[in-house]
């Protein structure tokens, strides 16, 4: 039987990760105005609080294991808008996990440590890889590869140290899909301002330029594109957590304003005995409910038998639906306060719509189910 209940340590660490959120939202108005302002490595308040994931590293052993706390911590740090501490984002560098993944020694040491952006997405390129354009030609005379191309919508492009580009690539006769590391201070490396978006409008994101950007032998990761596909695999069910975390921020806003306006929330009575938003309420809390132990099932399966693509993306599309539909419901809920600017509500609302874009929007994610349970390859089912 698979039991979802929690040890006291794990309790203790969500209890820290939701309190240090509750002070991080003091913040997640400004960032969210001032959206080409960069959030501080640190709030302030951090100084003398503990760190929550440094904690839980230090006893991993007396919880349900890393893939699940980690998730579960995100749940309750994401809620906070901007990280109370920036060191708690680290999985979410996913191209420092693929130089983990698919690294060589040499490329490992290097590279461990430092903090690298996903490059994949490009103007006509974003849930179809195959359509990439940017090209990476290798210089024999010189012994360098040579890239060439843009990439859109990528997220961390400041704070990271290294983008992991996906490019194709030519090499005499051999050509082909692979991913290239591209440092920071590269020449022909640029990286644009901060993108003006609809939600997670404090997170940095920016577009990125090469031109004639030269890179050693070294910089290329050998890897095939299943292979490196894959780490999306285990950050999916992460964006899921995100978008999860604005939807249960914005019920637990709603469910103060219902009850403080005299809504009788009752668990009993059944749909007759409820009043209209009583109903509706239950209803989209019911519907987190059935996101979230989705979400618990699949790292439950990742911490027993390794990330499942099909696994991933029923958390993702389920979490992605789910998160959009909630934080609506509750603005729908409350009239005219719930699009208020003087609450969150409306910026978990924003916010929840663009995690179901990034890491495959819920379209993707219900392909990619829908090929796994009619046997369909990509080629017969797109
Ligand atoms: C906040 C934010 C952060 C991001 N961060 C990153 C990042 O760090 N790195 C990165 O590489 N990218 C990043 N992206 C880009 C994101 O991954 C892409 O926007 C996403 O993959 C969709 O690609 P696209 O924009 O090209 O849309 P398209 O692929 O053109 O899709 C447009 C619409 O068509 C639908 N669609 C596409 N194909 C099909 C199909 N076969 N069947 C049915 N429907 C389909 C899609 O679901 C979508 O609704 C980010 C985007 C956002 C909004």
């Amino acid at each position: 039987m698979i039991s979802f209940e929690m040890s006291d340590f794990e309790r203790e660490l969500i209890e820290m990760a939701r309190a240090q959120a509750q002070i991080a939202q003091r913040y997640a108005r400004y960032f969210d105005k001032h959206h080409d302002e960069r959030v501080p490595d640190e709030l302030p308040e951090a100084c003398d609080q503990p760190n929550v994931r440094s904690t839980m590293l230090a006893r991993v052993a007396e919880t349900s294991g890393e893939p699940i706390i980690d998730m579960l911590l995100y749940l309750e740090e994401i809620a906070g808008g901007v990280p109370f501490r920036a060191s708690s984002n680290e999985s979410i560098f996913l191209g420092s996990k693929l130089v983990h993944a698919l690294g060589n020694e040499e490329q490992k040491k290097r590279w461990t440590g430092k903090r690298i952006a996903i490059a994949l997405t490009e103007p006509g390129a974003g849930s179809d890889p195959s359509s990439i354009r940017t090209t990476a030609v290798w210089d024999q005379s010189t012994q360098h590869w040579i890239l060439n191309g843009e990439k859109i919508f990528i997220s961390l492009a400041n704070t990271s140290d290294a983008a992991m580009v996906f490019a194709r690539f030519v090499k005499g006769d051999q050509k082909g899909m692979s991913i290239f590391v591209v440092e920071k201070g590269t020449a022909g490396f640029k990286v644009g301002a901060q993108l003006d978006k609809l939600g997670q409008r404090s997170w940095d994101t920016a577009d990125l330029s090469f031109i004639d950007c030269r890179l050693p032998a070294l910089n290329k990761l050998d890897g095939n594109m299943k292979d490196t596909l894959a780490i999306f695999n285990r950050s999916r069910p992460l964006v899921a957590a995100i978008g999860l975390a604005y939807a249960r921020s914005a019920l637990d806003f709603t469910r103060d304003a219902l009850l403080a306006a005299g809504c009788v929330l009752d668990y009993d009575a059944g749909s007759a005995g409820l009043s209209a938003p009583a109903d509706r309420f239950l209803r989209a809390e019911a519907s987190f409910e059935a996101a979230f132990l989705t979400l618990l099932h699949t790292k439950w399966h990742e911490s027993k038998f390794g990330a499942d693509k099909v696994e991933a993306a029923m958390t993702k599309a389920s979490a992605g639906i789910a998160a959009r539909r909630i934080t609506q419901e509750c603005m729908a809920l409350l009239g005219a306060a719930g699009a208020s600017e003087d609450q969150l509500l409306e910026m978990w609302f924003r916010d929840a719509r663009v995690c179901d874009i990034y890491e495959g929007p819920g379209e993707i994610n219900r392909l990619i189910i829908a090929r796994d349970f009619l046997k369909y390859s990509a080629s017969e089912l797109s």
